[in-house]
């Protein structure tokens, strides 16, 4: 049987098995969904609803706090 990628959420560093969670990238300083290429990250589908994500994000990834604010109002619309 062939394992499922575990990756982890950045926020509340749970594990999740990749395909639940949201891969995410930062590009020349903005929140973008991943590319396909480069240094990612994820975020897990509770988390992206929590009150400080944005601040978690935006600090701990260092991107414009405009940009994650726009990036994860989008995710939690598409989600509901
Ligand atoms: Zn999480």
């Amino acid at each position: 049987m062939k394992s499922k990628p575990i990756r982890m959420c950045i926020a509340c560093r749970k594990r999740e098995r990749q395909q639940e969670l949201i891969r995410l990238q930062k590009d020349q300083g903005n929140l973008i969904r991943y590319s396909g290429k480069g240094r990612s990250f994820y975020l897990c589908t509770k988390c992206i609803e929590g009150q400080h994500i944005t601040k978690i994000v935006a600090g701990r990834e260092k991107i414009d706090i405009k940009s994650v604010e726009e990036l994860i109002k989008e995710l939690v619309s598409v989600k509901n």
